[in-house]
């Protein structure tokens, strides 16, 4: 598989200002030297706490925030250089589904003005073929033509995010970013949406870089996944590698915390001690150190550099360089 999507020593710090003079006194590492890429027709996945940079990061890939150092590159070309031209052609092959699409869709538009709109403003169809293109895009993701002529507020949460993935759909992206597309849905919703998501990526060839905070949602959909923690990029490998033989103290602990069907099995989130620290304010070394259950003298000290522990399998951590 061709790399679609190359990220690298991405940062993203957000000043903090204060006083009177609004000057300003500090920053946010919200991204702090994360490097990564996709590959075409793949899911990555991208987990963490809330805080530890998921979101930005997709946000930065989509230039809907400004990097502060580092390159995002899409078919080989370096995003941040591109042309308002390039811009426009990357703005419809990259989309985004947000976690809710009640908040991003007009409530006094109907789905089918909606997607008119966007069809007549790129130029992809004209005449009768702008109404087939929204049943078959309806088609698509398992609604019909009697939802074409409905306002938002008439349709349930699942069905809503359907519309948000025909809206995504509606430009023929080659990628789409997931932000947490399914935690605001019930579980049994839930794996529908996923479902659907993945019928479409078969179909349609789709890329996906799906961020989400809870491990056993990206477990379903993800060929790769990425363990994210205070900016920094904990762990990054295949699915199976990451739930089989987990590296990265951080992991473990997460996977520690998901339930599982078993009575001897407690989920404790105890194996964590103390709270996420805050990004304005990143412990020194290793930014995990407060909390790591395996930390040693050097971690407080020294900034650990990703290193491939097994091939294809990065981790980052003092305990495998
Ligand atoms: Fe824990 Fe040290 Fe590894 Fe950080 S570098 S995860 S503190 S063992």
């Amino acid at each position: 598989k061709k790399t679609l999507l190359k990220v690298e020593n991405l940062r993203k710090y957000y000043p903090i200002k204060g006083g009177v003079l609004s000057r300003v006194v500090g920053q946010v590492k919200a991204v702090d030297d994360i490097s990564f890429h996709v590959l075409e027709g793949e899911t990555l996945g991208l987990v963490g706490e809330s805080g530890c940079g998921k979101t930005t990061t997709g946000k930065t890939i989509l230039r809907l925030v400004k990097h502060t150092e580092g390159a995002v590159t899409y078919r080989e070309q370096n995003i941040f250089k591109f042309t308002s031209k390039q811009m426009k052609e990357y703005r419809k092959d990259v989309q985004i589904i947000f976690q809710d699409p009640y908040g991003s869709l007009n409530p006094r538009q109907t789905v089918g003005d909606m997607l008119r709109e966007i069809i007549r403003y790129h130029n992809l169809a004209s005449g009768p073929e702008v109404e087939e293109r929204i049943e078959s895009l309806m088609e698509m993701v398992g609604l019909n033509r009697y939802h074409i002529g409905r306002y938002p507020h008439e349709f349930s949460g699942g069905q809503r995010q359907r519309v948000g993935i025909a809206r995504a759909l509606c430009l023929e992206p080659r990628m789409i970013v997931c932000d947490e597309p399914v935690s605001a849905l019930d579980v049994s919703i839930q794996s529908q949406i996923l479902n659907l998501l993945k019928k479409l990526q078969g179909e349609l060839n789709l890329t996906y870089l799906f961020i989400a905070h809870d491990l056993s949602v990206v477990k379903h959909i993800s060929d790769r996944v990425g363990v994210m923690y205070l900016g920094k990029m904990a762990e990054l490998t295949e699915t199976d590698k990451l739930f089989e033989n987990p590296l990265h103290p951080y992991t473990k602990a997460l996977l520690k915390a998901i339930p599982v069907a078993d009575v001897d099995h407690t989920p404790s989130k105890a194996v964590l001690k103390g709270d996420v620290p805050s990004p304005s304010n990143p412990p020194s070394g290793c930014v995990f150190h407060t909390r790591c259950p395996e930390c040693m003298e050097i971690c407080s000290e020294k900034v650990p550099v990703m290193t491939e522990a097994n091939p294809g399998h990065f981790v980052y951590c003092h305990l495998y360089e």
